[in-house]
């Protein structure tokens, strides 16, 4: 029999500007999640259709049916569980704040008050800046990728974002302009998030996603990512 014929379609949404998780090379979207959400399609039968959307856009979609799962580097937390499912968690994440490297009077979060911060719209790093800081100073990006070039080149003091995407930035594009402040702010588990009733979907990701933690495939796209063992 044909292997392809029947496999149900699994729609899944991402912004593809959140290096190393997924960001576009050559017209295609690549990166850990998208290695991650491919093992996990070929583990559960399905055929993987990548849709590229706003961050923000991610969770309407989910709530109206538009897109199956979410895979963007999403962090598994209560305001979100109120409206989504989330899988098992699959990679452990935090916030960090960044500025530019020649600044010396930043030196961790509580000396952000006043101070012009960038961020992207509907993630937990522009949460953390409200908390600091007033809404007039904060500049909000849908797109995470301007948010670290707006860093390098000085337009703000200092951004707010996860670490392994500011860890990546830092060693492919920022070098020498940028730097990590203070410790992390937080501590995130990512999750793949899906409808409140896909339940469906949801036990099959849960399921592939165990399967290939124990069967070396996860620990390999780990590697290939970052360099280390999960
Ligand atoms: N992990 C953060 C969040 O869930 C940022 C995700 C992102 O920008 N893609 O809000």
């Amino acid at each position: 029999q044909p292997k392809d014929a029947a496999k149900p379609k699994l729609v899944v949404g991402s912004d593809a500007a959140f290096a190393p998780f997924e960001f576009v090379e050559n017209g295609k979207p690549t990166g850990f999640d998208v290695d991650l959400i491919t093992a996990l399609c070929e583990e559960a039968g399905y055929e993987l259709d990548f849709r590229n959307m706003n961050f923000d856009g991610l969770i309407p979609a989910l709530q109206t049916g538009q897109i199956d799962a979410a895979v963007s580097g999403m962090s598994i937390n209560e305001e979100r569980k109120q409206v989504v499912n989330f899988t098992d968690p699959y990679y452990k994440s935090g916030l960090i704040v960044a500025v530019q490297a020649k600044n010396n009077d930043i030196k961790g979060f509580d000396d952000l008050k006043g101070k012009k911060i960038a961020v992207q719209s509907g993630t937990t790093g522009a949460k953390m800046a409200e908390k600091v800081t007033t809404k007039d100073k904060i500049v909000y990006f849908s797109n995470s990728d301007q948010v670290l070039l707006d860093l390098k080149n000085g337009s703000v003091d200092a951004v707010i974002n996860d670490y392994p995407v500011l860890k990546y930035f830092m060693d492919k594009v920022a070098k020498n302009d940028v730097k990590l402040v203070g410790e992390k702010l937080t501590s995130e588990d990512y999750g793949i998030a899906v409808p409140k009733n896909k339940t469906e979907v949801l036990e099959k990701l849960n399921a592939a996603l165990k399967k290939i933690k124990e069967n070396g495939k996860y620990a390999e796209i780990y590697k290939k990512w970052f360099n280390e063992e999960p």
